[in-house]
């Protein structure tokens, strides 16, 4: 079976970027249920949440983390690689930014920026992650998006770009406006799917305005979207959209929206902008390394020599997994691979696919994806993993700031 760049046009390797609290866990969650991955509803509280423990593992009362979970939406495959958010496991956090190429950041609506989302947004930003921002818990007494966007602005210096009005405020937070199609989205209690209807009068003129700024604001920082702006004196919804999928890719802007993760609210749009905005594995930099001091260059492409990445090694029912991405080539169940960091070649007994509630198991895995591969035990976090016949050993993940303290 051949891969081509349509196969590869469709992976979201995705990180959820936050701080403690902010509501990673229920956004993932959320992300789990509405892409069907799971159907139970687990809530944090009662510890039958599903990013948080291997259910096999749960059964048998061991908890252990899924590094990566698969999930499917509108036709793409999204990869969610668990990104830790305390400051305590740093290198576990570069490890992880190192292999996805995009993120949604999620921050407290009452909150806005709080101090460890500002150290995982400069992690993201040494690594040129492109990001989409959420304000989740709109929900909230105080939730202002306004004030979240002006933090956001003020202490991570984006150009934000505001793609939703929201419709209602705190415990009347009931939907949004979407400021790319002008359509509004109205949820239910306890629907994820919104009702899709015309923009509410009441807040009609707003909506022009914000989308007007909005168009104003792209137009500026793209030179095609300008060269349109001023021909017709706007945008087209297609040209806006295209517009902010090139300046997330780019990181010369970050789109906003926003919703309630633990009433449900808001995560199917964030699934459509995380298709439509962040890049696919095809849209970032080959991966680079080298060999013998040769220097080489390998492409997303399933026809090159193997080459991936280890970024997390653990125990689950199946036995030890270490979860690689998949930079270069192809990887087949049986495969003999080379790990240049302790020299040894080793079999891949087995590849898995790691859902919600399920291990599937694959033939062989292709440049762009992130698996877990049974049998390879000399493997590491950070160890490289290759061809034989044509060895690489990829850059080592950018270094960690320094711990500064302050007295
Ligand atoms: P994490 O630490 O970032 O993973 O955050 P959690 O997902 O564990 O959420 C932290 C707390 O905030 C939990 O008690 C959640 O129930 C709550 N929470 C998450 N999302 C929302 C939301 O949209 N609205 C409100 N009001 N609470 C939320």
């Amino acid at each position: 079976m051949r891969t081509n760049n349509a196969t590869l046009a469709a992976i979201r390797n995705l990180g959820i970027l936050a701080h403690v609290d902010a509501g990673k866990t229920t956004v993932t969650e959320r992300i789990l249920y509405a892409t069907g991955t799971t159907h139970k509803r687990g809530e944090v509280h009662d510890g039958t949440t599903v990013t948080d423990f291997d259910p096999q593992e749960r059964d048998r009362g061991i908890t252990i983390f899924a590094a990566a979970v698969s999930c499917a939406w509108d036709g793409h495959r999204i990869n969610l690689i668990d990104t830790p958010g305390h400051v305590d496991f740093a290198d576990e956090v570069e490890r992880s930014l190192r292999v996805l190429d995009g993120a949604v950041a999620v921050f407290d609506a009452v909150a806005g920026v709080e101090p460890q989302s500002e150290s995982v947004w400069r992690q993201a930003d040494r690594h040129g992650v492109p990001r989409i921002a959420f304000v989740n818990k709109m929900d909230r007494a105080g939730a202002d998006l306004g004030r979240a966007v002006e933090s956001i602005r003020q202490r991570l210096h984006p150009v934000p770009l505001v793609v939703q009005l929201p419709i209602g405020a705190e415990d009347g937070f009931t939907g949004v406006v979407d400021l790319v199609r002008m359509r509004s989205l109205v949820w239910a209690d306890g629907a994820g799917t919104a009702v899709e209807g015309p923009v509410p009068e009441s807040l009609g003129e707003e909506a022009v305005r914000r989308r007007r700024a909005l168009e104003e604001t792209v137009a500026e920082l793209h030179p095609a979207a300008l060269e349109e702006f001023c021909e017709r004196g706007t945008l087209s919804a297609g040209t806006l959209a295209a517009t902010l999928r090139d300046l997330t890719r780019t990181g010369d802007g970050v789109v906003v929206l926003c919703g309630s993760a633990y009433r449900n609210r808001g995560i199917e749009p964030l699934l459509d902008a995380v298709v439509a905005y962040l890049p696919s594995p095809l849209d970032v930099p080959a991966v680079r390394g080298a060999h013998d001091g040769t220097e080489e260059e390998r492409a997303a492409d399933p026809e090159v020599p193997f080459a991936g990445l280890v970024f997390k090694v653990n125990a689950s029912s199946t036995g030890r997994l270490a979860y690689v991405r998949v930079y270069a080539g192809t990887v087949e169940k049986g495969d003999t691979v080379w790990n240049p960091g302790t020299g040894r070649t080793e079999r891949v007994a087995r590849i898995l696919r790691v859902m919600a509630d399920r291990h599937v198991q694959l033939e062989r895995a292709v440049a762009g994806d992130i698996v877990a591969l049974a049998g390879v035990k000399s493997a590491r976090a950070g160890s490289t993993l290759c061809d034989p016949g044509a060895p690489l050993l990829l850059e080592p993940p950018v270094a960690a700031d320094p711990v500064v303290s302050v007295a």
